[in-house]
């Protein structure tokens, strides 16, 4: 699966476990939580992509690890973290085991990437994203200042980084495999929107920080000027 579903169906998995448990997980790491797997990325080649992180040998331990250390939030960004494995299993396969028994225990329905079911994983959790976000009102971060809004451009930074090294380790001429079949087309178009939306976020959280630094710095003068001259 692509950074696009990852990054939506971790979303959606660790939000509705928030809410199950009453607490509020932060939009940027609801999405973040499901690219997580793929960071193996940045540490190419002494990290080999889709194996250790893609592994429940590591997975479990670090779920485990979260789950203690930060409770019921931990636990709602760990099932972001779980939804990668699942979109990697549907359309693919997982090296469950891994570094253990680590052919014969590759698991998958292997529907096939790019396909239609895979297309259908992705824009369709797109939607669902989008409706959700309307719905719990995160779509505010998007449309008004706030420092979460800010912190939006840690997933957008992932996205557009993993991409591009992604492409770039394996010699793939971008912007013609995006547009090289009608599935990747509308999946680029995908990551195009998304990437957008969480840029338009991440420009309002500029936003709020330069508020924020103008009305401390006019606090810190009315508070000088307050003083009684002696
Ligand atoms: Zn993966």
């Amino acid at each position: 699966m692509f950074l696009l579903g990852h990054s939506c169906w971790s979303y959606l998995f660790s939000k509705a476990t928030g809410r199950r448990l009453n607490v509020n997980l932060p939009a940027y790491l609801a999405l973040l939580s499901g690219i997580l797997p793929d960071f193996d990325i940045y540490f190419q080649p002494y990290l080999v992509h889709h194996t250790y992180t893609h592994s429940l040998i590591v997975i479990i331990p670090v779920v485990l690890v979260l789950t203690y250390f930060f409770g019921r939030l931990g636990f709602a960004f760990s099932i972001g973290i779980l939804s990668h494995l699942l979109g990697d299993f549907l359309v693919g396969t997982i090296p469950l085991l891994y570094p253990f028994y680590s052919n014969s225990f590759d698991v998958g329905l292997n529907l096939g990437i790019p396909s239609l079911a895979d297309t259908a994983l992705e824009i369709g959790a797109f939607g669902l994203v989008l409706l959700y976000a309307y719905r719990n009102g995160d779509y505010k971060l998007v449309l008004k200042p706030s420092r979460e809004s800010l912190l939006l451009a840690i997933p957008l930074f992932a996205l557009v980084t993993l991409t591009l090294l992604f492409a770039g380790d394996r010699s793939i001429p971008l912007a013609e495999f995006a547009f090289s079949r009608r599935a990747l087309t509308i999946i680029t178009l995908g990551h195009i929107l998304l990437s957008g939306i969480l840029a338009l976020g991440v420009l309002h959280g500029f936003r709020w920080y330069l508020g924020n630094r103008q009305s401390k710095l006019k606090d810190g003068v009315d508070a000088s000027s307050a003083q009684p001259l002696g």
